[in-house]
């Protein structure tokens, strides 16, 4: 076994909501073994010491709606979102890498692009073979391909009967998928007044929840219409996506179901779309086309009226895109300050406590007995949360007990006056 870790000199940002404190944490095995606080030392016997020069030491963030499939990373611009099968794969798992990198130690999928890769992928991860986050792995994404300009890969390949879909969420479940992702409505991306489009009927929806009970599955959708949310909510979805459109009944029916509903407006897409496309092809006008000025309105007028009613909001979501590219997610944490009312502290709180109840893992805090996944940041995340973007500025991502990156020693020098001056 591997000697414990003590971060020393740090100060620490816990996940529960209070303010930067400092401190020292000892990692035994995969687990947070101890926390101190303020002036106490812990005993530094036989472990190795990580000098965390005043830097912040955090838990790592959760990706609350991933897409590793999509093939565009900071890394890499790959100008279609369909690869041969054998490139696709290797281009998840590159971008697997990417995530964690960039400090997302978890990511609960919202659908993928090809059947088995995360489940794939994501026992390869657990196994150590491959560097990546703790993966919640997800079917494809399911609509009806070709209505309402539903592009190729949400194809129905399940038979749009009762008995179809309640096959197709056993065969799921049979695959190894954590979560199955539906269509709930289709997007103003797909086509103008898509959103409003409902793809599944009721009866379809409580069927559909039904077979995720019985087979004990999670649901995940996208949602846009008012409706779609209503629907999803009736059917028992756990992970409702975008909900943009959503009104006070809508609101009522989520916030009736806070302690087990989980939402992420995916902000950075639309936002992308309004200011970072126009060499992709995509100017004002078309932004306008495809609803991403007015669903970043939307945005900001439906999402700070969730958070006040106690509805868990996640950051993340749609990174992926040639103009939106994975790894760049931490992004979403300073969309949620500037556009949708969050404080900093709040974002990360999202990120990270409400980010492991989402992974149902014992992740997302700092605190005794869980799971080490950790995160050292040069500087005060709590003050400003756009310093998560810089990969620069996270020397150092623990995963499960394991240093996936540390390049504290080398750099501490740079990082140690990045760390000091921004108190
Ligand atoms: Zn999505």
């Amino acid at each position: 076994m591997t000697a414990p870790i003590l971060f020393r000199d740090v100060r620490i940002f816990d996940g529960s909501g209070r303010g930067l404190f400092p401190g020292e944490v000892r990692v035994v095995g995969n687990r947070i073994d101890t926390v101190a606080e303020g002036d106490a030392r812990l005993d530094d016997n036989g472990t190795q010491v990580i000098d965390g020069h005043g830097m912040t030491l955090m838990p790592g963030l959760v990706e609350g709606h991933a897409h590793l499939t999509w093939p565009s990373s900071v890394e890499r611009v790959v100008n279609t979102m369909k690869l041969p099968l054998e490139e696709h794969l290797l281009v998840t798992a590159q971008n697997a890498r990417i995530t964690l990198d960039y400090g997302f130690t978890s990511a609960y999928s919202a659908g993928s692009l090809g059947e088995r890769f995360e489940v794939a992928l994501r026992d390869m991860i657990d196994a150590g073979f491959l560097p990546g986050p703790r993966l919640r792995a997800s079917a494809l994404e399911k609509g009806a391909e070709g209505v309402m300009g539903v592009p190729e890969g949400h194809d129905a390949t399940h038979d749009r009967d009762i008995a179809g879909l309640r096959r197709y969420v056993a065969d799921m479940k049979a695959l190894g998928c954590d979560t199955i992702k539906f269509l709930m409505s289709s997007d103003e991306g797909f086509a103008p007044g898509g959103a409003q489009i409902l793809m599944y009927s009721e009866e379809e929806s409580q069927a559909i929840g039904e077979a995720a009970r019985e087979h004990d599955i999670w649901l995940a959708c996208h949602a846009q219409a008012a409706e779609a949310v209503k629907r999803a909510c009736r059917a028992g979805f756990r992970a409702i996506y975008h909900c943009t459109y959503a009104d006070e009944e809508a609101l009522d029916m989520l916030e009736a179901r806070k302690h087990e509903v989980f939402t992420a407006p995916a902000p950075g897409l639309l936002y992308a779309r309004v200011h970072d496309a126009q060499s992709f092809g995509i100017g004002e006008a078309e932004a306008k086309r495809m609803g991403a000025v007015s669903g970043l309105e939307l945005m900001a007028e439906v999402y700070p009226k969730m958070r006040k009613r106690g509805i868990r909001v996640l950051p993340g979501g749609d990174y992926g895109f040639p103009y939106n590219p994975v790894g760049r997610n931490a992004r979403d944490l300073q969309l949620f300050v500037d556009l949708l009312g969050f404080s900093p502290i709040e974002a990360l709180v999202a990120a990270t406590r409400h980010g492991g109840e989402l992974m149902a893992l014992e992740v997302g805090e700092i605190k005794r007995g869980k799971l080490a996944d950790l995160l050292l940041i040069a500087g005060d995340p709590t003050a400003d949360v756009s310093i998560l973007q810089d990969k620069a500025r996270i020397p150092l991502v623990m995963k499960d007990g394991g240093l996936h990156r540390y390049e504290v020693g080398q750099r501490e020098r740079s990082f140690d006056i990045i760390g000091r001056g921004s108190i």
